[in-house]
């Protein structure tokens, strides 16, 4: 009877061990999520540092700004088929826009080649003359948001707060006639470059 009691005691203390072992398995999990996130985030950092050597431009200290905040690896909503770094610095500012009350988000975002196509149409019946149509939408292999890199925002308000703030992510207006329109063109937290009068002159 005694050797059975040791017996079951022991095996208790095994039922306990492989407990714990499965509770450590749990945490080194949730450890793992966090770290996936943190290699998608410094994955994207490591991809924006090429693109600032490649054209030539000197990396300010504000650049790491968007890399060094914490975002959650999802994305908000309108970011699908974006370039990565547009989706991953439209997703931060809109998401302090909204921190700050801010109404603010995608109208339109990545397009497809038939998506543009129908667009340009459209714009060559609205105004007659692909010099005049020009202004206001490209024909697909010169449109921007074909390539993902290209977001339209609405309404007005949230517009006009990142033409305001959206340089702290690299994003600025680009066409003095559309409001709604940005691309990621300068360095976080530097100035934006001129807008241009339209899509026509870029
Ligand atoms: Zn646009």
């Amino acid at each position: 009877m005694v050797g059975r009691r040791r017996t079951n005691g022991q095996a208790g203390r095994r039922r306990s061990v492989a407990g714990s072992k499965r509770r450590v398995k749990i945490a080194d999990m949730s450890l793992t999520r966090g770290a996936r996130r943190n290699r998608i985030l410094f994955g994207l950092s490591v991809a924006v540092l090429p693109a600032f050597v490649a054209t030539g431009l000197s990396m300010p200290s504000a650049a790491a700004a968007p890399v060094d905040q914490s975002v959650s690896a999802s994305s908000v909503i309108g970011t699908e088929g974006l370039d990565p770094l547009l989706e991953l610095a439209y997703t931060m500012a809109e998401r302090e826009a909204h921190a700050q009350g801010v109404p603010m988000s995608i109208t339109s975002g990545h397009r497809s080649r038939e998506e543009q196509q129908a667009l340009w149409e459209d714009g060559l019946r609205t105004y007659g003359s692909p010099d005049e149509t020009r202004k206001w939408v490209l024909p697909p292999e010169e449109s921007t948001h074909v390539s993902g890199r290209a977001v339209d925002v609405g309404p007005l308000e949230g517009a006009a707060w990142l033409t305001a703030n959206g340089n702290r992510w690299g994003l600025c207006q680009t066409f003095n006639n559309e409001y709604w329109h940005f691309e990621l063109q300068t360095l976080p937290g530097t100035p934006c470059p001129p807008q241009v009068p339209d899509a026509a002159h870029r």
